[in-house]
């Protein structure tokens, strides 16, 4: 197995939506055994801690943003760690909700366009976030990454995308909740986009494999952006957005292992967590078990536990 080197960037944004909790994630991955997992696969970990946002100046705008300076530092102090971080390791961000990726995947992104490759995006959720400050109703901007990092205008006081993510190069899977405006501008969108439908019907596999002959056939970065509700809630309770009928246990380990396998996953997020509403640690464990797969672990050097 290849050994690489695991840098752990606590990111405990709590600004992305209104039910607060999330900033707790950092703290329940590194309970729940994060780096002595990596480490024990023969990976190098350090761990930066927990960064902070960078202070922001109000921003003017008629859009009603729920947290939207908190949430534009977040960005500009992601950013600027995960392009730093990338150059010698592969980065892992402990959430923090989903709206650290505006930050994490900007970052890592500038990196990739000054090596002169392209940056891919696997965003394993219930959620296609794909709502710009226009179309959501809401204001929460953790529903918002995807719509930003791939260039859709309606960002007032972000830092501009000078090279935003082709939308070929992402990839959707596990969707089942999308509102209207999204699903308006996913269909007439080039991303990507499996919903649990098309999973339950022709398996995970396929459109994965797909997606990652594509990432390697063009030389690219992978970025994994993983949230909470990509899984079942029954498995996986620990998270405010809660929809039934997400990816099984096995189905979210089938994908680590076979990103493993590829060799291709250069910078993985971990978001949602809400520790204040999970059970006993189990959500913060299964995360860092998956985590663990796609750093190499396989089915059959997972120990035993007891019944829960
Ligand atoms: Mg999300
Ligand atoms: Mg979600």
């Amino acid at each position: 197995m290849t050994q690489q080197h695991c840098i752990l960037i606590g990111a405990p944004v709590d600004s992305g939506k209104k039910r607060p909790g999330c900033l707790m994630g950092p703290d329940a991955y590194r309970t729940a055994g994060l780096a002595r997992a990596l480490h024990d696969l023969g990976h190098t970990v350090s761990d930066l801690g927990n960064i902070t946002a960078t202070p922001v100046a109000k921003v003017q705008t008629k859009h009603s943003a729920y947290q939207l300076e908190e949430t534009i530092g977040w960005t500009q102090s992601l950013a600027m760690t995960a392009h730093n971080a990338i150059a010698d390791a592969v980065p892992i961000f402990l959430g923090g909700d989903h709206a650290l990726s505006l930050g994490s995947i900007s970052g890592v992104n500038r990196y990739a366009t000054a090596q002169g490759r392209p940056q891919f995006v696997l965003w394993l959720d219930a959620h296609s976030d794909f709502h710009t400050l226009e179309t959501s109703t809401s204001g929460n901007l953790h529903g918002t990454p995807l719509a930003y990092l791939t260039g859709r205008n309606g960002f007032p006081g972000f830092p501009e995308m000078h090279a935003p993510i082709p939308q070929e190069n992402v990839c959707m899977l596990g969707l089942r909740s999308i509102d209207r405006p999204e699903l308006d501008a996913l269909a007439s969108s080039r991303i990507a986009h499996h919903d649990m439908r098309e999973i339950d019907e022709h398996g995970i596999a396929r459109p994965l494999s797909e997606f990652l002959t594509r990432v390697s056939a063009a030389g690219g970065m992978l970025h994994v952006s993983l949230d909470v509700d990509f899984l079942d809630p029954s498995v996986a309770p620990a998270v405010g957005t809660t929809v039934p009928g997400g990816a099984t246990v096995r189905e979210a380990h089938l994908v680590m292992e076979m990103l493993h396998d590829s060799g291709l996953m250069t910078s993985l997020d971990l978001v949602e967590l809400n520790p204040f509403l999970d059970e006993r640690g189990k959500t913060a464990l299964l995360m860092v078990d998956l985590a663990a797969s796609a750093f190499g672990r396989r089915v059959f050097d997972r120990p035993t536990r007891p019944f829960q």
